[in-house]
C-alpha cells in the first residue's frame, strides 16, 4: 500500500468539512508529500487535538537528506547539528510568521508571541483553534530540541503544533485543508531545506557552537572556570528581552591584561579574552556597573548561543551553579553543618529539614546540593545572597558570641570548598572587603569595563587587617549522598496515573504537587522545564527504588537520554522538550515539597557513627 498524497489529505478535510470536531481524528496518520522543492518530505499527523478548545494538534514532518540537501559541514559533529537545528527551527517559525500576512490574518505571528520568545523559547499563546501553526521557538541559547532534530545523515525531523480551526465545534475543513495543504509546505519549503536558506547564515549557527563547545572543553585544562571573550556584548536589552543591547550604549567587553589568555576555536581561529582562574574570584566595584550582567553572562555561559548574540563566544565550566538565597523553600535531609549548626532547640543540620527555610538556611541547602549534584563551580550575586550567609565581620563577632550564631559564613568556607572539594567560586561583592582575604582574583568593574585590583586589594587586607576571626571549626568534610525515597513522589493527578507537565519556566506540575523553580535561573527555556517534568516522572518510575542516590538516579536517567534522545522520557514524542542540565533535574527534585530521603549511609547498613564532636577549634 502506498502512503496516501496531500492531495488526498485535502479530499478527506473537504469531506469533513461542517461535521463535529471529532472527525478531524480521521486525517492521523502519514501524508507523502510531493510539492516543489520538498518531493519525498512525509507529514505525519501524530495526535489530534479532540476538541477545539484542547492543546493543538501534533504534527511531524520528516525531509529526507537529499531534500533538505544540507552541507556536510552542518552535520558534522553534535554541536554543530544542534546549531543548524536551531538555525532551522527559527527559520521554520519565521516563515510562520511571513506566512500568516497572506493567511487571512487569522495566524497570531502576534505581537504577544513575539515579545515572549524573547524570554527564551515559546510556542506563542496562539489558541488552539484558530488556525495557525507553532513551532516551539528557540530564543538566544542553543538546546538540543524534541521541535527540531537533524540527523547525523542530515535527514530534517520538525515537530510543531497545528491549530485545527472550527466554528464553534464544527470542523472547519477548507481553512485545515489550506493551512496543512498549502501554508505548511510552503513553511517547510522556505525553511527546512539549504536551498530556501541564506547559507552564511546557516553555516554561522553551526560554527558559533561548534567554536562555544571548543572554548568550553579548553577551560579545564587551562585551568580555568570561564572565559569572557573580547568584545563580547553582554548587556541585554531589557530584563524581558534577552537579545543583545543595541542600541550603541553597549560597551563591549575588553579583558585585564593580566588575566587575557588566547583560546582556539576551529572558525574563528584564536580568540582572546578574559580568563577567569579556577580558585575564588571577587567581582568589585560601584552599583550598575556591570557586576551582575557579567555574572549573569558566566551563569548562561554553561549553554551556547546563537550568532550575534554576544555572549556566544561567552562560556563558563559547565557544572557551575548559580547560588542564591531562596527563603520559603523546603528542604529535605541536607547536610548544611558546614555552614549552619547549633539551631535553636537543638535541631539537627546534618539532616537538615524544614518546610519554611530562611535565606541563610536556604542558600547553605542550595549549596550542599549543587555540590551533590556536581557542581564545581557556584557562582553568586550580592543581589540574591542572603547577607548573613556571607558574611560576618569583626564587630559583630563581638557583639554575638560565635556559640550563638548557627551560621559560619560562607566567607569562612569559600576556601575549603576549594581546597578540599575543587569548586570553584565566582562571587559578586559590592559590599564587603572582608572577602579580600581569600580571593585568588580580584576583577573591578569601571563603567562595564574590568580592570584587575588583585594586588591592591592584597594589599589592602595586609595593611587593614579584618579584625575578624576565622569561625569555621574544623574541614568542609564530605557531602552525604542521599536516597530518595519514591514512595514520596507521587505522580498521580485525579484519575491520571501520571501528570508531569511544566507551566511556564518556573515551576513544574508533578502529580498534585506544584514544584517552584524561581530560583534555578539556569533553567532558560520553558520547554527544558517541560523535559524536568517528565525527567521527574521518569526517574520515579524507573530508578527511584530506595536504593540508588540522587546522583545515581540523575545519571541513570541522563544515560538513557544519551541513547535514546529526550523522547525516552515520555509515553508519546512531544514537540516542545529541551535539553536540561543534571544540576537542574536535582533542584527539581529537591524542590519537590513532599520528597522524603534517607542518608545513603543508612541503606542496607547500621546507621553512621554521628560526626565526632566537639570539632578542634582552629
Ligand atoms: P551592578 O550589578 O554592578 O549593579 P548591573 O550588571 O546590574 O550592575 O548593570 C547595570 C546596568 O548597566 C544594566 O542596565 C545593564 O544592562 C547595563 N550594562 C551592563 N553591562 C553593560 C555594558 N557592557 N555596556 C552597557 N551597559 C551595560
Ligand atoms: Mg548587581
Amino acid at each position: 500500500m502506498t502512503t496516501p498524497d496531500l492531495q488526498s489529505l485535502r479530499q478527506h478535510l473537504h469531506r469533513i468539512d461542517g461535521r463535529g470536531y471529532r472527525a478531524y481524528k480521521e486525517i492521523a496518520g502519514t501524508y507523502a508529500l510531493d510539492e516543489p522543492g520538498l518531493s519525498g518530505a512525509v507529514l505525519t499527523v501524530e495526535h489530534v487535538q479532540g476538541d477545539p478548545y484542547a492543546a493543538p494538534s501534533r504534527l511531524r514532518l520528516t525531509v529526507p537528506t537529499e531534500v533538505a540537501d544540507l552541507p556536510p559541514a552542518s552535520c558534522a559533529n553534535r554541536a554543530r547539528r544542534l546549531g543548524t537545528a536551531t538555525c532551522l527551527a527559527r527559520a521554520f517559525a519565521r516563515a510562520i510568521a511571513a506566512s500568516a500576512g497572506s493567511a487571512g490574518g487569522r495566524e497570531r505571528g502576534s505581537a504577544n508571541a513575539r515579545d515572549d520568545r524573547h524570554r527564551g523559547g515559546s510556542r506563542g499563546d496562539a489558541s488552539p483553534r484558530d488556525g495557525s501553526l507553532q513551532i516551539d521557538r528557540p530564543g538566544q541559547h542553543v538546546l538540543e530540541r524534541t521541535c527540531l532534530r537533524v540527523g547525523e545523515n542530515g535527514e530534517v525531523q520538525a515537530r510543531f503544533f497545528a491549530g485545527l480551526p472550527a466554528a464553534g465545534r464544527r470542523v472547519l475543513g477548507r481553512r485545515a485543508a489550506e493551512l496543512l495543504c498549502e501554508r505548511l509546505p510552503t513553511v517547510a519549503a522556505a525553511s527546512l531545506r539549504a536551498a530556501a536558506l541564506d547559507a552564511q547564515e546557516l553555516r554561522s549557527y553551526a560554527d558559533v557552537a561548534e567554536d562555544a563547545e571548543a572554548l568550553r572543553a579548553q577551560l579545564r585544562p587551562r585551568g580555568l572556570v570561564a572565559f569572557v571573550a573580547d568584545g563580547s556584548c553582554l548587556p541585554r536589552r531589557s530584563g524581558i528581552d534577552d537579545r543583545p543591547l543595541q542600541d550603541g550604549t553597549a560597551v563591549p567587553f575588553q579583558s585585564p591584561p593580566s588575566l587575557q589568555v588566547e583560546l582556539q576555536t576551529p572558525n574563528a581561529g584564536p580568540v582572546t579574552g578574559m580568563g577567569l582562574p579556577a580558585g575564588i574570584t571577587l567581582v568589585v566595584g560601584g552599583g550598575f556597573h556591570g557586576k551582575s550582567t557579567l555574572l549573569d553572562a558566566l551563569r548562561v555561559g554553561v549553554y551556547d548561543h546563537v550568532p550575534g548574540d554576544g555572549r556566544h563566544q561567552v562560556v563558563c565550566d559547565p557544572t557551575a551553579v548559580a547560588i542564591r538565597a531562596e527563603d520559603g523553600r523546603r528542604v529535605e535531609g541536607v547536610d548544611v553543618s558546614p555552614f549552619i549548626d547549633h539551631l535553636p532547640l537543638g535541631r539537627d543540620t546534618h539532616a537538615f529539614r524544614t518546610e519554611n527555610a530562611s535565606g541563610s538556611t536556604s542558600q547553605a541547602a542550595n549549596i550542599v546540593e549543587a555540590l551533590e549534584a556536581g557542581a564545581r563551580v557556584l557562582l553568586i550575586d550580592e543581589d540574591t545572597a542572603a547577607t548573613n550567609f556571607m558574611i560576618r565581620d569583626g564587630r559583630m563577632q563581638q557583639l554575638v558570641a560565635r556559640q550563638r550564631e548557627p551560621i559560619t559564613p560562607y566567607l569562612d568556607r569559600v576556601r575549603q570548598l576549594y581546597e578540599e572539594h575543587g569548586v570553584s567560586t565566582v562571587l559578586v561583592v559590592g559590599g564587603s572587603g572582608d572577602y579580600f582575604e581569600v580571593a585568588d582574583t580580584v576583577i573591578a568593574l569601571e563603567e562595564y569595563r574590568p580592570r584587575d585590583v588583585t594586588d591592591e586589594a592584597r594589599r589592602i587586607a595586609a595593611n587593614a587587617g579584618s579584625q575578624r576571626r576565622v569561625e569555621a571549626d574544623g574541614p568542609f568534610g564530605p557531602v552525604t549522598p542521599r536516597v530518595p525515597l519514591g514512595a514520596s513522589v507521587d505522580l498521580s493527578r485525579g484519575r491520571r496515573e501520571v501528570s508531569a507537565r511544566a507551566r511556564g519556566r518556573a515551576t513544574v506540575l508533578l502529580g498534585p504537587e506544584a514544584i517552584d523553580l524561581a530560583a534555578v535561573p539556569q533553567l532558560v527555556d520553558p520547554s527544558q522545564t517541560r523535559s524536568v517534568a517528565a525527567a521527574l516522572a521518569y526517574a520515579r518510575q524507573q530508578y527511584m527504588d530506595g536504593q540508588r542516590t540522587v546522583d545515581q538516579i540523575i545519571d541513570a536517567v541522563l544515560a538513557d537520554v544519551d541513547a535514546g534522545g529526550l523522547d525516552v522520557l515520555t509515553p508519546y514524542p512531544v514537540a516542545d522538550g529541551a535539553r536540561f542540565r543534571r544540576l537542574e533535574l536535582a533542584a527539581a527534585l529537591n524542590r519537590l515539597r513532599t520528597l522524603q530521603v534517607r542518608a545513603a549511609a543508612e541503606a542496607g547498613a547500621p546507621p553512621a557513627a554521628p560526626p565526632a564532636d566537639p570539632r578542634p577549634r582552629r
